[in-house]
């Protein structure tokens, strides 16, 4: 039963008879067999089979799960997990602390959901934590006779497929939207992967549906590009001074050319007009320039490999497959010298806003939900409902500390981990950017502290996870950008499976290098000896692996993945699977007590101590960093270090506060002030809502586009799916028959169209009709009346099919339907290309139009409606042109 201090909370209320129901059927299923708990879980399906109705199995089948993953796992969900799950089924997001065991939560909804057999998907933000929850959560579904399914980067079509097959699948963002989108270019039903959507939980919710939300995912194809105008454009920024050239607007990441700017780059390009649609010159000068002042080395990018790599401004984790559009890739690329490469053509689009509103069922996870509410309720019709912490919170937040500029804070930022490391308390900090972790790095190495550093460089991303894990160890010091490593635990003392998977990856390498130099009996002593105090079994399992040529004979990486319970290791190494988790099994046993120690001495000295190095552009991510520590009730504390230049306070801070302070802060010393904490309050909430409007502006706008693609993915599919070769045939008839009608109509309407009509429709046949010897006889024309020439038309039309379809079928049967299908296929996808490419144009070119007195987004609807308006139209026309053409080499 739940107890204080969550009495009042009003959630609880709603819940209480479910969590009651469920508490009270714990007794009962505990008493079961596990093939009796097995049969339970069956007789829920056939239930819902016969009712199609889930809400009466609730209770039940959380009970079950409970059961299963207190059986497999040794994890009993708490009774706020429950209510955390209930709040999932109930199509809206969970706010959970972080540490309150998210991982375990979604278990409950998934196994209720699976019981419909139309899938479940469970969204989180990259391969590893899918697969690490996949293998460890799909024990519970296994005990349940639910099987899961995972997708990972490289994946085959055939693996993808078999994978959203199964009841559960774990899979990113990324991975279900491109498969989303290549399953809508599909030209083969047996190439589609996806199933109709469903249920979707996603983890880290603000993180995909906020901070990602707006750059839309795109599949294209390389176009055209000017390669020399961008060299050339960036060349001539040398030339441009600031303030006289042009004016920066460092709120809205934007660069005006002045007058005088233009005037000079006229003169230097010796041209007569920048804007010149036939030669235009000023998006690449516009680029060149947001390239130099706005986009900076480290901070929003790196380069690797001679390419410019995107770093994400609110993870701090690089985006190797993203590029920024319009040009501005292209000018980063040129401002770094690099090679340019190819501009691309849409080919199609979707963002995650507009992704995840297809899942019929659609709920989140995350620890930081509340500050974006509104946003989750107006755009994605989710509530956010906290769920109270299993154990009380026991993080200090201290009072935000503000320092005179930079120099002071950076200074006092080192100062303070050199003081709270002498303690031997663990200090994770988080900064913004990549140059600012390193320079902090620096400033550590002075005082000779060490620490781990954790940036989007790949060096360190490869042991992201090991880092963070380690990061609550004694004494430990981790400098982190942003959210880097989020989703792994930290855990006080540090985390022994971690740390023990590494020494068997140490030993176990190091054994093979010795054994190729034949080494061997210094060896096998030398190691004995790293594990005195174990079991017997524990050294003979070790041996019999040190002597066994073909393990010796694995790769690093085979290793690798063996100890860390990779689901992709290969048949050969499988074999291995039992010894090894035996041997990890035994450490930690034999470790644990040592892990209690090291965790109470941590606990003594205060739990981790969290440093913010500025404030964030959102409140959502100052509460990601302070919520890594105080995890289960654990002790922590947080403390933000400021400055006056800080962005935040310089952009948006107000010139009442900046006097204010200048008066006010002595050189070093910090003030904490109030005043300031709220100013900083609102200037973040004043960000937080002008990325808002610009998210839900982008969304406006995308929803006109989202509408079209709804309905041409759907007609794709009717045609794709559609196994009834007669009905595709009846549609190709259709077509003929449209065009020929419509044209007739205009030419009711209107008979100066006459022989424009009939030379069309022998265009579009391919030959001429019998009517052409009459076309100029107008009398002999208007003696056909309209009924009577339609049917000739139509005759025609039918006769030029059929004569075709005998001509095609010569080379075997069923290709002419196949024929018929693709045919419509390809030109659906080049119409709605088309259509994407004249959209994007239209969205630039409203943007003028606004100075007007007119609404943009009520003109770019108008005119998006009526470019829609004439697809159908084109593809029949296509469809009947290609088809009647069509020959087979
Ligand atoms: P979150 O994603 O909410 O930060 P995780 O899912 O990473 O949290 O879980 C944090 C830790 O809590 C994990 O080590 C997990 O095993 C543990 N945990 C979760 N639920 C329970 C439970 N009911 N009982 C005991 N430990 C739990």
């Amino acid at each position: 039963m739940l107890k204080n201090p969550f009495s009042n909370n009003s959630l609880l209320k709603q819940y209480q008879d479910l969590v009651s129901q469920i508490n009270i059927l714990e007794d009962t299923f505990e008493q079961l067999t596990d093939s009796e708990l097995r049969a339970k879980s069956l007789t829920l399906k056939k239930q819902y089979e016969a009712t199609q109705e889930l809400d009466p199995l609730i209770a039940e089948s959380f009970a079950i799960t409970r059961e299963a993953s207190r059986r497999t796992l040794g994890l009993r969900h708490f009774d706020v997990q429950l209510i955390g799950g209930l709040v999932l089924n109930d199509n809206k997001i969970a706010e959970m602390k972080t540490g309150e065991g998210k991982t375990l939560v979604a278990t409950l909804p998934a196994s209720l959901n699976a019981i419909t057999n139309k899938g479940v998907h469970i969204v989180t933000v990259n391969d590893y934590l899918a697969n690490r929850d996949q293998v460890s959560m799909g024990q519970v579904y296994r005990f349940l006779g639910l099987n899961t399914g995972l997708i990972q980067e490289g994946m085959s079509t055939d693996e993808r497929k078999k994978n959203y097959g199964a009841d559960i699948t774990y899979v990113t963002n990324y991975e279900v939207t491109f498969d989303f989108l290549r399953d809508n270019m599909a030209l083969n039903p047996t190439d589609l992967v996806l199933r109709p959507f469903n249920y979707c939980i996603i983890d880290e919710v603000d993180s995909i549906l906020i901070d990602e939300a707006q750059t839309p995912l795109i599949i294209s194809n390389n176009t055209q590009t000017p390669i020399e105008k961008y060299i050339v454009a960036a060349e001539i920024t040398e030339y441009l001074e600031l303030n006289t050239h042009y004016k920066i607007d460092e709120k809205n990441k934007n660069v005006v050319l002045t007058v005088e700017g233009s005037k000079q780059i006229e003169q230097i390009l010796k041209v007569q007009d920048l804007y010149d649609p036939r030669d235009p010159w000023i998006p690449y000068i516009i680029n060149a320039l947001k390239a130099n002042a706005l986009y900076f080395n480290n901070v929003h990018y790196i380069v690797q490999n001679n390419r410019i790599i995107i770093v994400d401004e609110f993870t701090g984790r690089i985006m190797p497959d993203r590029r920024w559009g319009d040009g501005l890739h292209q000018a980063v690329e040129a401002k770094e010298n690099l090679p340019i490469r190819a501009k691309t053509e849409t080919v199609a689009a979707i963002t995650y806003q507009n992704f995840f509103l297809l899942y019929p069922k659609l709920s989140g996870m995350t620890g930081t939900g509340k500050t974006a509410e509104i946003e989750f309720e107006k755009i994605y019709n989710l509530a956010v409902n906290p769920i109270p912490t299993a154990r009380p919170v026991q993080r200090k937040d201290l009072p935000d500390l503000i320092y005179k500029d930079q120099f002071s804070k950076w200074n006092a930022i080192a100062k303070t981990c050199n003081q709270v490391h002498e303690t031997g308390q663990p200090i994770l900090v988080g900064t913004t950017t990549v140059e600012k972790s390193e320079m902090l790095a620096q400033l550590l190495s002075e005082y000779n502290l060490s620490y781990q550093i954790l940036n989007a460089k790949p060096e360190n991303v490869r042991r992201e996870s090991e880092i963070v894990a380690q990061a609550g160890k004694k004494g430990s010091i981790t400098i982190a950008t942003n959210m880097a490593g989020r989703g792994t635990d930290i855990i006080l003392g540090g985390n022994i499976t971690f740390k023990i998977q590494k020494k068997l990856y140490d030993i176990l390498t190091l054994a093979k290098n010795f054994k190729l130099s034949k080494q061997t009996n210094i060896l096998e002593s030398s190691i004995l000896s790293q594990f005195e105090g174990s079991s017997q079994r524990f050294l003979s399992v070790l041996l019999s692996l040190l002597n066994d040529d073909n393990f010796m004979k694995l790769s690093d990486l085979e290793i690798l993945k063996l100890l860390q319970e990779n689901d992709r290791i290969s048949i050969p190494v499988i074999s291995y699977q039992s010894s090894i988790q035996f041997l990890i099994n035994d450490l930690i046993t034999f470790n644990k007590k040592y892990q209690t120690q090291e965790n109470k001495i941590v606990k003594n000295l205060g739990g981790l101590y969290i440093i913010g190095t500025e404030r964030n552009d959102s409140r959502r991510v100052d509460n990601q960093l302070r919520g890594r520590c105080g995890r289960q009730g654990d002790p922590g504390v947080s403390r933000f270090f400021l400055s006056l230049d800080d962005n935040l306070l310089r952009l948006f801070g107000g010139p009442q506060i900046q006097n204010f302070m200048q008066t006010q802060l002595a050189d070093d010393a910090p003030l904490e002030s109030d005043l300031i904490t709220k100013s900083l309050d609102s200037a973040q909430e004043r960000v937080e809502e002008r990325a808002y409007q610009q998210r839900k502006n982008l969304f406006d706008y995308d929803d006109v586009l989202n509408k079209q693609r709804n309905i041409v993915y759907y007609e794709r599919k009717q045609i794709l799916e559609n196994t009834n070769t007669l009905s595709i045939k009846k549609n190709i008839l259709a077509y003929g028959e449209q065009i020929v009608t419509d044209l007739l109509l205009e030419l009711k309407e209107n008979k100066f169209y006459r022989e424009k009509t009939l030379s069309l429709i022998e265009n579009l046949l391919g030959r001429n009709l019998l009517l052409t010897q009459l076309k100029d006889a107008d009398s002999l024309l208007n003696t056909y009346d309209f009924y009577e020439l339609k049917l000739y038309l139509f005759e025609e039309f039918w006769l030029t099919y059929q004569s075709k379809m005998e001509e095609l079928s010569v080379y075997g049967t069923g290709l002419t339907e196949n024929l018929e299908r693709s045919i419509i296929l390809l030109n659906t996808d080049r119409i709605w290309r088309e259509h994407l490419q004249k959209m994007t144009l239209l969205r630039e070119s409203v943007g003028w139009r606004g100075y007007g007195q007119r609404n943009p987004l009520y003109e770019y609807k108008q005119d998006a409606f009526y470019m829609f308006e004439t697809r159908e139209k084109l593809l029949r026309h296509l469809v009947i042109y290609d088809l009647l053409r069509a020959s087979i080499l």
